[in-house]
C-alpha cells in the first residue's frame, strides 16, 4: 500500500482548502466526506439501505437522502445515528479503498473530519495531519459559510474531538488562523517531507 496521511481538523478549520493545495502539488486526495455525499446522493448505493432502515420519508424528491431531515434525526437520537453509521461506514471503507487503489499520485491524503475519533482510521494511515485554528475563528467561518448561529456551530463542535485532543494525536500540524497566504508554504514543506517518506516506504 502507498504511504498515506490522514488529514483532519474541526468543522471549518480549513481541511478542504488545505487538501486542494496538496492535490495541486500532486498528492492523491481522497475526501471521505465527498464519498459519503456521493453514496447518499440520488442513485447512490446507500439510498436503498437507507430507505429500508429509515423509510422513504428520509429521501427527497430528487431521490437523494434528505440531509436536513436526517441531520435533525441523528442529532437528537444517537441510536439512529449509529444505524446510519452502520450503513455508511462500511460503504465508505469500500469506496475509499477502491479510490486508494486507483490513485496515481506518489502518496495518499485521506481527508477524514472525525479521524481522531475513529480507531479504524488511525490504524489505516501512517501519519496524522491536523489543520488547526482558533475555536473563535472556526465559529466565525462556519457561521458565515452556513448561515448558522454561534450556538449551532458550538453544538457541532461539542460532538467533535477538542482542539487539544487533535493536536495531541497529530504528527504534523498546519496552522490556519489567519492569512490564507500562510498556508501554501506550510503545505509545500509537508509535501516535500511526505514525498521522501513515500520513497522510503
Ligand atoms: P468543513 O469541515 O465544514 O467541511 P473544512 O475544514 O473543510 O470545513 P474549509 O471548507 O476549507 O474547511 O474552510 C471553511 C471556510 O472557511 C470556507 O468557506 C473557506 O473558504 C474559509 N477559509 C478557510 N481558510 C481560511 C483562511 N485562512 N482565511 C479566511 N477564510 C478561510
Amino acid at each position: 500500500a502507498k504511504f498515506s496521511v490522514g488529514l483532519t481538523g474541526g468543522i471549518g478549520s480549513g481541511k478542504t482548502t488545505v487538501a486542494d493545495m496538496f492535490a495541486k502539488l500532486g498528492a492523491s486526495v481522497i475526501d471521505t466526506d465527498a464519498i459519503a455525499h456521493q453514496l447518499s446522493a440520488a442513485g447512490g448505493i446507500a439510498i436503498t439501505p437507507i430507505i429500508a432502515e429509515f423509510g422513504a420519508d428520509f429521501i427527497d424528491a430528487s431521490g437523494a437522502m434528505d440531509r436536513a431531515r436526517m441531520r435533525a434525526l441523528v442529532f437528537s437520537d444517537s441510536d439512529a445515528r449509529h444505524r446510519l453509521e452502520s450503513i455508511l461506514h462500511p460503504l465508505i471503507r469500500t469506496e475509499t479503498a477502491r479510490a486508494a487503489e486507483q490513485a496515481e499520485g506518489p502518496y495518499l491524503i485521506f481527508v477524514v473530519p472525525l479521524l481522531i475519533e475513529s480507531g479504524n482510521w488511525k490504524r489505516r494511515v501512517e501519519r496524522i495531519l491536523a489543520v488547526d485554528c482558533d475555536e473563535q475563528v472556526q465559529v466565525q467561518r462556519v457561521m458565515q459559510r452556513n448561515a448558522m448561529s454561534e450556538s449551532q456551530v458550538r453544538a457541532i463542535m461539542a460532538t467533535q474531538a477538542s482542539r487539544q485532543q487533535r493536536l495531541q494525536a497529530a504528527d504534523d500540524v498546519i496552522v490556519n488562523d489567519g492569512d490564507p497566504a500562510a498556508l501554501l508554504p506550510q503545505v509545500a514543506q509537508l509535501h516535500t517531507r511526505y514525498l521522501s517518506f513515500a520513497r522510503l516506504l
